[in-house]
């Protein structure tokens, strides 16, 4: 039987848990975050190695979240920027795809790129017009298809598709073959089209640190596993019972549906990333670099100490590279193959490069085939007393945790009479 004074539990530390808890906390609520790992801030973590600060799989902030742009303090955070664009790496070399707008001096080389023809040019110009016009919300009310079918109708060639547009919306939602919602591909081309992609300056962890900060220690609790949540308290790992006014899970989506109790759990789409450490050269830029060329265990790298130089000691640099899926053959196979890659588009130096880490992320992102939910108004109310923010009845990204985090504190303060 919970009482008044019982907290609302949270179950889950990443930035949905802790954007819920900030806000309940924010209203006079004593909340509790339950997290099982050892630090709150779920997919969203940085660790320090020898000087480098290694994000756990290349994640960047877009700013144009305008539910970060709403609850982040982007001063703190210290942002800095990508290069708007991207270099596409075509038939042996690279080519920089810049906005015209924002980077005129790159005008040549864009044009120059083998990417398409010029109506592809156009094409996405329109496209990109298009999608920033409107309310955002309408664009999750629009027919949907996968991205690949999309394209095709709206007349792209297939060389755009292969060479720009599978590495580059492959990339953001790790997935190679592009099947993803025809909705997630304009949220995406809107969120490039009117912001930039940055990270904090002291690593991508820097966000839920931020949410975190208006939280007192007591109120997160880590290393903290949830077997069972119910309307009136949950059950942890080791039995232990305890009471909650209402419960909120804000677990990842294959934690959810377990502790939920839904019986098909989705998708899980993968990724790994290796980090490199290597001497700075003048060429490291702080565009994104993708594989236009479809062969290769890379689909993107950058060079995240060429954005922020707090990812890697003084005259090094720091090379963050994706790999699509989870591959079989271990890290020492894949690791020699990233490496011959490397050495094809970089030269023998790159034979040298120290290999920091490999991280294999099973759950990065769930599947975003169509169908997909609405993302700007989930539905948070699971049963009385029970809630659920994250990627459940939403998408996932970082502009969806934390608005599904919010929506679910508020039907939590309806609930309790705020
Ligand atoms: C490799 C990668 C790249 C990404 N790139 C981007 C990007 O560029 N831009 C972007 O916007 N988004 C990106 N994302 C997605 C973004 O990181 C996530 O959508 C967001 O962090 C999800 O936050 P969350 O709080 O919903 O879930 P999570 O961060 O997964 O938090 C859930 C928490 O619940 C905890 N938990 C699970 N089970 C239990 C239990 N039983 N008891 C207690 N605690 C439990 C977990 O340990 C975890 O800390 C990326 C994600 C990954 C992994």
């Amino acid at each position: 039987m919970a009482h008044t004074q019982d907290p609302v539990i949270i179950v889950g530390g990443g930035i949905a848990g802790l954007a819920c808890a900030r806000r309940l906390n924010g209203r006079g609520v004593k909340v509790q975050v339950l997290e099982a790992t050892g630090r709150v801030g779920g997919r969203i973590k940085t660790d320090r190695k020898d000087g480098y600060l290694l994000d756990r799989g290349f994640q960047v902030l877009q700013t144009a979240y305008p539910e970060a742009r709403r609850v982040m303090d982007y001063q703190r955070l210290d942002l800095r920027h990508f290069a708007p664009g991207a270099m596409v790496r075509i038939r042996g070399r690279f080519y920089a795809l810049a906005d015209p707008l924002r980077r005129p001096g790159a005008l040549l080389d864009t044009l120059a790129a083998p990417i398409g023809s010029i109506m592809d040019r156009l094409r996405l110009l329109r496209l990109a017009r298009r999608v920033t016009r409107g309310p955002l919300d309408g664009l999750f009310r629009q027919p949907e298809s996968t991205a690949m079918q999309f394209l095709r109708a709206e007349g792209f060639s297939d060389t755009m598709i292969r060479r720009f547009f599978t590495p580059f919306f492959g990339g953001v939602c790790l997935d190679p073959q592009i099947q993803a919602s025809s909705r997630v591909l304009q949220y995406v081309l809107r969120m490039f089209a009117r912001g930039e992609a940055a990270l904090p300056a002291g690593g991508m962890q820097q966000i839920p640190l931020q949410i975190a900060a208006d939280l007192s220690m007591a109120c997160l609790r880590s290393g903290v596993r949830v077997r069972q949540a119910r309307k009136d308290g949950v059950t942890l790992d080791d039995g232990t019972v305890m009471p909650a006014r209402a419960v909120v899970v804000a677990t990842e989506a294959p934690a959810a549906d377990k502790l939920l109790g839904y019986p098909h759990p989705g998708r899980s789409v993968a990724e790994t990333c290796l980090y490199f450490s290597c001497d700075q050269a003048d060429w490291h830029q702080s565009f994104l670099m993708l594989n236009g060329e479809g062969r290769g265990p890379i689909n993107n790298i950058a060079f995240p100490s060429r954005v922020s130089s707090e990812y890697a000691p003084a005259g090094k640099s720091l090379a963050s590279v994706v790999v699509l899926g989870n591959p079989d053959g271990g890290d020492v196979a894949l690791t020699d193959r990233v490496r011959a890659q490397l050495v094809d588009w970089f030269g023998p130096q790159a034979g040298n490069w120290d290999h920091l880490e490999t991280y294999r992320i099973t759950h990065a992102l769930p599947d975003q085939s169509p169908p997909t939910k609405n993302p700007t108004c989930p539905d948070p109310r699971v049963r009385p007393g029970v809630f659920v923010c994250g990627e459940h009845g939403s998408l996932p990204g970082i502009q969806w945790a934390l608005v599904s985090g919010r929506l679910a504190a508020d039907a939590v303060l309806a609930r309790l009479g705020y």
